[in-house]
């Protein structure tokens, strides 16, 4: 059987699952990925009855072929241990008649934990095989809040490695930019740019592309590699809690093996919901995928219209980690839609970026409706879910968590069980929750949001937040999106020499 991934715009160079991690994106500028994803299904008895850490050895083995037994076992050890607030990882918990499922139990609080505390472990592993030649890894990622922490947090100290990040500046609470602005670690690297999430994106990309850079890299033994969702090795993790919170259903009885499920998804960059994608390909029982979107609703439009059309305002909401115009994982589901047309998946992205937009064949975008559902929730509706959340089944959710609860509300009923996907701790945006459950938060910082919180709700912050509180500001650099490529340069040499 093939096991190599390809890029989604041509299928002539073939890598192996570690080159397609060490590299991040395709040379065209591409997405990698793999055609025979799905022709092998795993077996949904053996996932019911073992627990995460086992269920993430079969879905890894399965997508990372070329990774030995041993070797993922290694790195489901490193990344799934004592660093979670709980053995189950991402546990599952009751959500009025439908479910929670709680992806925020790692070292940051967000759910971006589950692929970043993997990626790095996989990268060390591919790294030190043929496929790596030993080369020192720096890691640049642009991030809207929850990525650059936990890429740092993954990254600090493993060996070979380094890592750039770069934030929006004044774009991330509070919390975020300290988690960010405190990462202790001597191959770390952060810095704020003066423009939005997008802009950050962008540039990141135009920097894996000059080949000028990589050469001066390259003379000193290193490269740049992503550790932005579109790596193979993050989407890959995220697969893992699909069919694990699946088994702990049909545990609790709330679904016999075999009924479908449907997930609602808080969307940013379309990773997670993909996950969802990916299981539902490998045999996971999915009888909807709802994509839920905020105010910056650009794929609500796609699913329904079949027009994606990133000409439109950037609006900053209360769910900074959703405040994306391209979502760059939907790549790969085009791919998947068009049936592995890359001809006419690179003259979709080619209208993107000269146009603006793109416009898919009205027979993909009704084979992708019959798989993806999709609502919108601007910031009033929620701020009102997460007081009616609270006040009505006496669970406290971030705002992220609420776009896809109201979204979800908003769809009905099928009669199969519904699970809402959890992606932050709400004392990451204590103010915002504070303020939507009618409380106070004018001129209060950040902490002391924390505590009122806490004292309305009688919930507890998540220590490492808390802990913030006396931590060392160690980053404070700002800069222009052009200086973004020079930031790389010297953090690199800062790092490997
Ligand atoms: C990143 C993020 C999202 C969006 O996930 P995508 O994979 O980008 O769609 C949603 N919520 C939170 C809290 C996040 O950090």
């Amino acid at each position: 059987m093939n096991s190599f991934y390809h890029s989604t715009r041509g299928k002539s160079e073939n890598v192996t699952s570690k080159q397609a991690i060490l590299r991040g994106i395709a040379p065209d500028g591409g997405l990698y990925v793999a055609d025979w994803v799905g022709e092998h299904k795993l077996d949904l008895a053996k996932i019911c009855a073992q627990g995460f850490q086992e269920t993430a050895r079969d879905v890894l083995g399965t997508l990372l072929p070329n990774f030995t037994e041993d070797e993922i076992a290694s790195c489901v050890e490193a990344a799934y241990g004592a660093q979670w607030d709980t053995p189950a990882c991402c546990p599952v918990t009751p959500l009025g008649d439908d479910w929670l499922l709680e992806l925020y139990h790692g070292p940051t609080s967000a759910f971006k934990d589950v692929a970043l505390q993997m990626l790095p472990q996989l990268m060390g592993v591919a790294r030190r095989g043929a496929e790596g030649e030993d080369k020192k890894i720096m890691i640049v990622t642009a991030t809207s809040g929850d990525t650059g922490k936990a890429a740092l947090e993954g990254f600090a100290g493993v060996d070979g490695c380094g890592v750039t990040v770069f934030y929006p500046e004044g774009k991330v609470s509070d919390i975020q930019h300290l988690q960010m602005a405190t990462q202790k670690g001597d191959n770390v690297a952060v810095c704020a740019v003066r423009g939005n999430f997008d802009d950050c994106q962008t540039e990141v990309k135009r920097i894996f592309a000059d080949h000028e850079m990589a050469e001066r890299l390259a003379r000193e033994g290193a490269v740049l590699s992503s550790a932005n969702s579109i790596n193979v090795g993050r989407l890959a993790p995220q697969v893992t809690y699909y069919f694990d919170s699946y088994a702990q259903l049909v545990r609790a009885g709330a679904v016999e093996q075999g009924d479908e499920v449907t997930f609602c998804v808080p969307t940013g960059n379309f990773g997670d919901v993909l996950a969802g994608y990916y299981a539902k390909r490998l045999g996971l029982p999915v009888r909807k995928l709802i994509v839920a979107s905020n105010e910056n609703d650009v794929l609500t439009d796609f699913l329904t219209t079949g027009t994606y059309d990133r000409m439109r305002p950037f609006n900053k909401t209360i769910s900074p980690s959703m405040d994306i115009l391209v979502s760059s994982n939907l790549e790969r589901m085009l791919y998947y839609f068009c049936d592995g047309d890359c001809e006419l998946v690179a003259s979709l992205m080619g209208d993107l970026a000269t146009k603006g937009s793109y416009t898919v064949p009205a027979e993909v975008l009704a084979r992708i409706q019959e798989v993806f559902a999709c609502g919108r929730a601007d910031d009033d509706a929620t701020r009102a879910q997460i007081r009616s959340t609270w006040e009505g089944l006496g669970v406290l959710i971030d705002p992220h968590t609420a776009v896809a609860k109201s979204v979800l509300d908003g769809v009905e009923r099928d009669g199969s069980a519904r699970v809402c996907l959890s992606t932050a701790s709400p004392y990451k945006f204590s103010a915002d929750v504070l303020a939507a459950l009618g409380e106070p938060t004018e001129g209060m910082s950040g902490f002391e949001c924390m505590d009122a919180l806490s004292a309305k709700t009688g919930t507890v912050a998540p220590a490492q937040l808390s802990a913030l509180r006396d931590a060392k500001v160690l980053h404070d650099a700002v800069c222009d999106r052009q200086k973004m490529g020079a930031f790389v340069e010297s953090a690199c040499a800062r790092v490997f020499l």
